[in-house]
């Protein structure tokens, strides 16, 4: 069998600890048998990161604005200990904070649904995919504990010399106040990043937030989308008989309990953190959910909504057998490759991309799983694998197929 041929690389950001070893396993195993394998490969492991300065990070993101797609390992974000377990030079950023930085872009996350992993929400059919707000509001915060009676106000000094003044609170005592902001640029990125993803997914979108509490605040966010919707995408959606709403957020709430899934779910920056963790841990697990960045660019970058998974790379470095699941890692692969076959129009591509997901939930659907799968299968008499022996399985079930 001759192996599918690509046309543009894929840019290839390789990661740290367990991952990384998951990451070398899946193109030995699942990909280089199969695809002549294009990639423009980027170290993004924390000693080249440390040795180039940083750099590396930089430039794959740069490389993924001008090839259209990336393909993400997981990777330490160093924090003290990291700063001395590495012997680092300094305490590098987030490795994702600079990627969304550059690519100002969305995060879409969907669970991944198998048989027998079985939702809590038992009407929850099909995955729901959280579209966040990764910027602004409570995580650009400016805070005061106030410490007595005394006035608080908002003031916004114009560059023209303009000036907007209110009173926040009287306070007769102690207490506290907040400021937070957002810009009209990044919520209409954000916007235009959830109409794409919906046409692109071909899924319905949902937009919610408290507007009428936050009658200026979150008002503007509504009237954002709104606005881009009625004159970029209304007619799109129409023709792809898709559907666009916008709802309070706890109308949202109330809804997607009773819903069987199947669409997409925009919150702001808050509720995409809350919310996104709750869709996950209802559906079992970290390890089974996707994760894309999408820019307003149309620029994709897939990558495990989980970490390096260190607790087992240290078990592996000592030479214990290690369970640890690939799933994740897996289907941020065949995201890119699927999208990368639609770009330069490689039909084959896109079909391998499918069947690889296909054998890869058959395996698991068979019964043979991952520990942390198998602690919360319904299945009975599953066959617990080593890190290996899934993507072995997997390979198998994918041949068979
Ligand atoms: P983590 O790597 O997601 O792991 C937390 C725990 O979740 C693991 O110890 C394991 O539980 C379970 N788990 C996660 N992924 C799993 C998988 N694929 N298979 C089986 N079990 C899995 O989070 P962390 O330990 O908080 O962070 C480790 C490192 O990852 C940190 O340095 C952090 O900076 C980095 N991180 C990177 C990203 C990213 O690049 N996107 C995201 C988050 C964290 P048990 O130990 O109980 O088996
Ligand atoms: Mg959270």
């Amino acid at each position: 069998m001759s192996k599918i041929e690509m046309k543009t690389p894929l840019v290839e950001m390789d990661g740290d600890e367990m991952t990384r070893i998951l990451w070398k396993m899946i193109k030995d195993e699942l990909l280089a048998p199969y695809i002549e394998l294009k990639t423009e490969y980027y170290d993004l492991g924390l000693e080249n990161r440390n040795e180039t300065d940083d750099q590396v990070t930089i430039d794959s993101a740069e490389a993924t604005k001008k090839y259209g797609v990336a393909v993400k390992c997981a990777t330490i974000t160093p924090n003290a200990a990291r700063v001395e377990e590495y012997k680092l030079k300094e305490m590098w950023k987030s490795p994702n904070g600079t990627i969304r930085a550059i690519l100002d872009g969305t995060v879409f996350r969907a669970p991944i649904q198998v048989k027998g992993i079985d939702p809590c929400v038992k009407n929850w059919k099909k995955p729901i995919t959280l579209a966040r707000h990764a910027y602004g509001d409570v995580y650009k915060n400016v805070e005061i504990r106030v410490p007595g009676a005394g006035k608080a106000e908002l003031v916004f000094t114009g560059a023209d010399g303009q000036e907007i003044r209110q009173t926040i609170q009287e306070f007769d005592g102690p207490g506290v106040v907040q400021g937070v902001h957002n810009t009209d640029k990044s919520i209409t990125s954000f916007a235009k990043s959830c109409f794409n993803y919906a046409l692109d997914t071909k899924q319905d979108l949902w937009f919610a937030t408290k507007d009428t509490i936050s009658k200026t605040y979150d008002h503007r966010f509504k009237d954002i989308f709104e606005e881009i919707y009625q004159n970029e995408y209304k007619e799109k959606f129409e023709k792809n008989g898709l559907e666009y709403f916008y709802t309070l957020i706890d109308d949202a709430v109330a809804r997607v309990m009773k819903t069987e899934g199947g669409f997409i779910w925009a919150c702001k920056n808050y509720d995409g953190d809350v919310m996104s963790d709750m869709v996950s841990s209802a559906c079992g697990s970290l390890a089974m959910m996707t994760s894309v960045l999408v820019s307003p660019s149309g620029v994709y970058e897939y990558e495990a909504a989980h970490g390096t998974v260190q607790r087992h790379y240290y078990k592996h470095l000592k030479g214990e057998e290690t369970s640890t699941n690939s799933v994740a890692t897996i289907f941020a692969w065949t995201g890119a490759l699927r999208k990368r076959g639609e770009l330069d129009g490689i039909s084959e591509l896109c079909s391998f991309a499918d069947k690889l997901e296909k054998a890869t939930l058959s395996t698991i659907e068979s019964g043979k799983m991952t520990k942390d799968l198998a602690l919360i299968t319904s299945m009975k008499d599953v066959t617990v694998l080593n890190s290996e022996g899934f993507i072995k399985a997997i390979r198998e079930t994918f041949d068979a197929m």
